[in-house]
C-alpha cells in the first residue's frame, strides 16, 4: 500500500520537472476586470465571464429576491421535488432563445456532456469527434461505447470521409461551437450540412458562444440560421451558463422528443439535487440582459477589446514582440491565445506579466497539444481600453525580458 502512495509523489515530482503542476489561486474580486489574487490586486484576463455579468447588479438583485422566496438549495432531484417554478420558467425561456422547441436546464456543463452523450448512443453506434474538443464530450463518448471517430481539427472533408464509411445506424457528431482553447468557431452550417446528407446528429457545445455570438447573443446556431422545429429537427444544442451568462449551470436544448428522451435517460440530471432556484433566478437575470440593449453595448464593448489587443499585437507594431515570434493565432472571439510553445517560457512570460499586475493563464498541456502552451487571453465587458493598454504594455516587456534571456 505505502509504496502506492509513494509513487503518486513520485508522478507529482515528474509534473513539477515537466512544469506540468497545476496550482489554484486564492482570488476575491474587486472593482472592474480585478482580483484579488493570493492578497494582490491584479487585471485578470482569465475569466470566461465575457459579458461582466457575473459581479452585476441586477444578477445580484435576483439572487436575493429568490433566497427570499425559495430558500437556498432544492432539496432534491428534479425528478422527485427540486425542480422549482424557476427552474421552469428558465428552460422556456432558454428555449425560445435559442429558437428551438425544448430546453432541460442542468446543474453543471462538463456533467451535461459526459452524460448525454451515453444517453444518446451506445454500442454499435458511431461518434464523429473534433480533435480539439472539450474533455466533457471526450469523456461523454468514452462512456457511451459507441465506436469514436476522431476528425483532425475542423477538417470537414476528413469527417465526411469518416461519416460515409460507416455502416454504424446510428451516427453522432460532437463539435465544439467555439473551440476553448483556440478560440476558433467551428462551421456549424457546414457541419449541419453534413449531417443530413449522412442522417447523423449534431450535437453542439456552445459554451463560449452563447450570449456573445450571433443576433441577441443568441449563439452559433442561431448565428448559422438554425432555428425553429424544422431547421434544427437533427441537432442538439448544448450551452453553459458560467461563462457569458456569468452564473453557473448549462443546459440543452432541441426536438421535443429528443429532450424529453434525455430527460429520461440522462443520469447526470436524473440522480443528481437539481439546480437551487437562486441560480436559475440569476441566469433568468443574466439572459434578460443579454437579449436586450444592455448586452448588445457589452458585446460591442467586447468586441472593441478583441480589435484593439489584436492590433496592438500585430507584426511591426513593436520590436520586441516580433523577436520574441510568439503566435497570436487566428481567433474572432473573447478567446485570443498567444502561443509561445514551450511549457517553461509559457509560465516565465506569465510570471514577468504578473509582477506588471497583470493576470494571464499559461494553458499546457494535455489540455492543449504537446509544444503549443499559450497564454489563454480572455477579453471581457467588464475590461477598460486602458486595461487592454496595460495588456498590451505588459506583454511588450515580457517579450523583451524573453528575448534578453540566454537562449
Ligand atoms: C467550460 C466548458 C464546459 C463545462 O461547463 P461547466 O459548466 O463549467 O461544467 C463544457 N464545454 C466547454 C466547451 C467548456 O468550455
Amino acid at each position: 500500500m505505502m509504496s502506492w502512495l509513494d509513487e503518486f509523489d513520485e508522478k507529482l515530482a515528474t509534473l513539477d520537472t515537466q512544469s506540468l503542476r497545476r496550482r489554484r489561486r486564492e482570488v476575491v474580486p474587486e472593482q472592474g476586470a480585478r482580483l484579488c489574487v493570493d492578497g494582490a490586486s491584479l487585471l485578470a484576463f482569465c475569466s470566461n465571464d465575457y459579458l461582466g455579468l457575473s459581479q452585476d447588479p441586477l444578477l445580484r438583485e435576483a439572487v436575493h429576491a429568490a433566497v427570499d422566496r425559495y430558500g437556498v438549495g432544492s432539496g432534491a432531484s428534479p425528478m422527485v421535488s427540486g425542480h422549482s417554478a424557476a427552474n421552469a420558467a428558465l428552460e422556456r425561456e432558454l428555449a425560445q432563445a435559442v429558437g428551438l422547441p425544448r430546453a432541460l436546464y442542468f446543474y453543471a456543463g462538463y456533467a451535461t456532456n459526459a452524460s448525454i452523450v451515453p444517453a444518446l448512443v451506445g454500442e454499435g453506434d458511431a461518434l464523429f469527434s473534433d480533435a480539439l474538443n472539450h474533455a466533457c464530450l471526450i469523456d461523454g463518448a468514452r462512456l457511451s461505447r459507441a465506436t469514436v471517430h476522431r476528425y483532425p481539427h475542423a477538417d470537414l472533408a476528413r469527417l465526411e470521409a469518416l461519416l460515409a464509411a460507416s455502416q454504424a445506424r446510428r451516427k453522432l457528431v460532437i463539435s465544439d461551437a467555439v473551440f476553448s482553447m483556440d478560440g476558433d468557431v467551428a462551421d456549424v452550417a457546414a457541419l449541419h450540412a453534413l449531417c443530413e446528407r449522412h442522417d447523423a446528429l449534431l450535437l453542439l457545445d456552445d459554451a463560449h458562444g452563447f450570449g456573445v455570438l450571433g443576433p441577441q447573443g443568441r449563439g452559433t446556431l442561431a448565428a448559422a440560421g438554425l432555428t425553429g422545429a424544422q431547421a434544427s429537427r437533427r441537432v442538439i444544442y448544448m450551452a453553459t451558463l458560467g461563462k457569458a451568462l456569468g452564473v453557473a449551470g448549462a443546459f440543452v436544448a432541441g426536438p421535443d422528443s429528443l429532450v424529453e428522451w434525455l430527460l429520461q435517460k440522462t443520469r447526470s440530471y436524473t440522480y443528481a439535487t437539481a439546480a437551487p432556484a437562486l441560480l436559475a433566478e440569476a441566469v433568468r437575470a443574466g439572459l434578460r440582459c443579454v437579449l436586450g440593449p444592455d448586452g448588445e453595448c457589452r458585446r460591442q464593448q467586447l468586441q472593441a477589446h478583441i480589435a484593439q489587443l489584436r492590433e496592438g499585437l500585430a507584426p511591426g507594431s513593436d520590436p520586441a514582440l516580433d523577436a520574441a515570434g510568439w503566435a497570436l493565432m487566428p481567433s474572432a472571439t473573447a478567446i485570443q491565445p498567444l502561443v509561445i510553445g514551450d511549457n517553461d517560457a509559457a509560465l516565465a512570460v506569465m510570471a514577468v506579466l504578473r509582477e506588471q499586475g497583470v493576470w494571464v493563464p499559461a494553458i499546457r498541456p494535455p489540455t492543449v497539444p504537446a509544444g503549443t502552451a499559450r497564454l489563454r487571453i480572455a477579453l471581457s465587458a467588464a475590461h477598460r481600453p486602458a486595461d487592454i493598454d496595460a495588456l498590451l504594455r505588459a506583454l511588450r516587456i515580457a517579450a523583451a525580458a524573453t528575448t534578453a534571456m540566454p537562449a
